[in-house]
C-alpha cells in the first residue's frame, strides 16, 4: 500500500482525496470529528496500489510502501494506525 509521509504535517492538502478512486485517504472535508488529524492517511487495505495520488500532491509526501525513505519508516505503521489495521 501507498504511504503519506512527514512532508503532509502541516499541509494537508487534500488533492490525493480528490485523486484517489477507492476513497481511502481520510480524513476527508466531511469528517468534521476527525479533522483535527495533523495529516492525512491511506488505509493500507483499502490502497489498490495504483499511484494516481503520487503525483497530485504537492509536497511530495506520497510513497509506495516500498519506496518509503528510511528517516520516515515509521509513517507506514502511523497510517496503518489511524485506520486501526
Ligand atoms: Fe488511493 Fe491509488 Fe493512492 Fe492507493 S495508490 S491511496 S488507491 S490513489
Amino acid at each position: 500500500a501507498y504511504v503519506i509521509a512527514e512532508p503532509c504535517i502541516g499541509t494537508k492538502d487534500s488533492a490525493c482525496v480528490d485523486a484517489c478512486p477507492v476513497d481511502c485517504i481520510h480524513p476527508k472535508k466531511d469528517e468534521g470529528g476527525h479533522s483535527d488529524a495533523e495529516q492525512l492517511f491511506i488505509d493500507p487495505v483499502e490502497c489498490i496500489d495504483c499511484g494516481a495520488c503520487v503525483p497530485v500532491c504537492p509536497v511530495s509526501a506520497i510513497y509506495a510502501g516500498d519506496d518509503l525513505p528510511e528517516k520516515w519508516a515509521a509513517f507506514q505503521e502511523k497510517n496503518a494506525a489511524h485506520f486501526g489495521r
